[in-house]
C-alpha cells in the first residue's frame, strides 16, 4: 500500500491567515504537538520574511530536524533561499522549497517576465537551492490556472534540476475536484516514478479537502494541509479532515497513514485553536463540538445501542473518550434517564415518565441544558409533586 506523507503547514500558510501570528516558541510549541501526532513533514515558515520566522525555523530545525522533514518556503529569489538554508542551519532533513509562478495572471501581473524567463529562473533556483539542501520541492504557484502543457513543462524540467517533490498548488481555490484530478494526474504520468507530487487546496468554494483527496486518488503521494485548516482567505485543507478521511475509508482509498498518531488530532486542534485565537466552529469536521454531540431522541437511542448507529468515527480516534448526549426538548426518555443516571438521580419507571414529560416543556423553553438546569428542573419537578 503506498504511503501518503501528511506535510503539515500550520507553521507557513496557516500562519498567515489574517490576524495570526505565532511567537517561535509558540511556534516550537506546535511543532512538538505536529511530531507527537507523527506527521512526517513540516512546514516551519518564510525564512525571508522576517527575524522571527528565521528564529522560529531554526528552534524547530534543530530540535526535529534529524528525524522529521522540516521545510522552509522560498520564492524564487538567491537571498531567500540562502536565508532559508541558514535558517535551517544544516538539519539532516532540512528541506528547501522554491515557489514560482506558473500561470500567465501572475506571470504578466505579478513577475512582468516571460513563460520561458520564468521557467529557466525555476530550474535555476531549484539548482541553486540543491547547492544548500539535498532536499528541495518547487511548488509551482497558481498550478490550476495554468496552461497544463507549460505546467507539464516546468514540472518535468525542475524534476530534472533536482527537485524531488513537485507541488501543485490550487492557490486561489480555484479547481473543481475533477478538474484537480486532472492536472495532478498530468504531472504525476509526466515526472519520474520516484518524484513526490504534491496538493496544496484552498478552501474558497468549500473543496480543498474533496480536491486533496481526489488528488491522492490521481497519484500524489504528499498532502499539505493545516490543522483546523487555518490558512490564506479561508484556508487550506485542514489535516485532521485529510487523515481521517484516509483513515475512516481506508476500504475505499487504500493508502497508508497508519504511521499518524490520530488519538493527538484533538490536541493539536486545541493548541492551535488557543495559540492561532481562530475559533474551531461548532460544526467543523472531526475537531468541531458537534462532531460527537447527538441532542435528537431517535439518535441518542441509536448510538447508546450501537455508535456505529449514527456515529461514522470513532471518538477515541481523534483523543475523546466518547460520544456525548445533550439534552434537549428533541432528547428521549432513554438519554435523559442516562444522564440523570450519572448526575446521580435515581427514579423508577412512573416517576421517569412524569418527570420526561415536565422536562420536556422546560426544555423547549431553553438552548442549551446543562447537568446543573438538570438538577434544578428536577428539584421543580420534586416540589410541585409534594
Ligand atoms: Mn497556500
Amino acid at each position: 500500500m503506498k504511503s501518503i506523507l501528511i506535510n503539515d503547514i500550520t507553521l507557513r500558510d496557516g500562519e498567515q491567515t489574517a490576524g495570526v501570528n505565532f511567537l517561535p516558541e509558540e511556534k516550537l510549541r506546535i511543532a512538538e504537538q505536529l511530531v507527537k501526532l507523527g506527521v512526517r513533514i513540516i512546514e516551519a515558515g518564510f525564512p525571508i520574511a522576517s527575524d522571527a520566522d528565521v528564529k522560529g525555523v531554526n528552534l524547530i530545525a534543530k530540535r526535529f530536524g534529524d528525524s522529521t522533514t522540516i521545510s522552509a518556503m522560498c520564492r524564487a529569489h538567491k537571498k531567500d533561499i540562502e536565508v532559508a538554508a541558514k535558517a535551517l542551519g544544516g538539519a539532516k532533513k532540512g528541506r528547501i522549497q522554491v515557489v514560482m509562478g506558473t500561470s500567465d495572471i501572475h506571470l504578466k501581473h505579478k513577475f512582468n517576465m516571460s513563460r520561458k524567463e520564468s521557467l529557466e529562473l525555476s530550474v535555476d533556483m531549484v539548482k541553486y537551492a540543491k547547492t544548500f539542501a539535498e532536499d528541495v520541492e518547487f511548488a509551482a504557484e497558481d498550478a490550476t490556472r495554468s496552461d497544463l502543457k507549460y505546467l507539464v513543462e516546468v514540472c518535468c524540467a525542475c524534476v530534472e534540476a533536482g527537485a524531488k517533490t513537485i507541488e501543485l498548488p490550487d492557490t486561489v481555490g480555484y479547481a473543481t475536484p475533477e478538474e484537480y484530478f486532472n492536472i495532478v494526474s498530468a504531472v504525476v504520468k509526466a515526472v519520474s516514478a520516484d518524484t513526490v507530487v504534491s496538493t496544496h487546496c484552498h478552501n474558497d468554494l468549500g473543496v480543498a479537502t474533496a480536491n486533496t483527496l481526489v488528488g491522492i486518488q490521481a497519484g500524489a503521494k504528499q498532502a499539505e494541509v493545516t490543522i483546523n485548516g487555518i490558512g490564506e482567505r479561508v484556508g487550506n485543507a485542514s489535516s485532521e479532515e485529510v487523515i481521517m478521511a484516509l483513515k475512516a475509508r481506508s476500504d475505499f482509498y487504500k493508502v497508508d497513514i497508519n504511521y499518524i498518531h490520530s488519538e493527538e488530532i484533538l490536541r493539536t486542534s486545541k493548541l492551535v485553536e488557543e495559540l492561532s485565537g481562530i475559533k474551531i466552529a461548532h460544526n467543523k469536521a472531526i475537531v468541531g463540538r458537534g462532531a460527537f454531540l447527538h441532542e435528537s431522541g431517535i439518535h441518542q437511542d441509536g448510538v447508546i445501542k450501537s455508535p456505529q448507529t449514527y456515529q461514522l468515527l470513532n471518538p477515541r480516534d481523534i483523543g475523546l473518550d466518547g460520544y456525548r448526549l445533550v439534552i434537549g426538548k428533541l432528547s428521549g426518555k432513554r438519554a435523559l434517564k442516562e444522564r440523570m443516571d450519572a448526575v446521580g438521580m435515581k427514579l423508577d419507571d412512573e416517576q421517569m415518565q412524569d418527570f420526561s414529560v415536565f422536562f420536556k416543556d422546560q426544555a423547549a423553553k431553553k438552548k442549551f441544558i446543562t447537568d446543573k438546569d438538570i438538577t434544578t428542573l428536577y428539584e421543580k419537578w420534586l416540589s410541585k409533586r409534594i
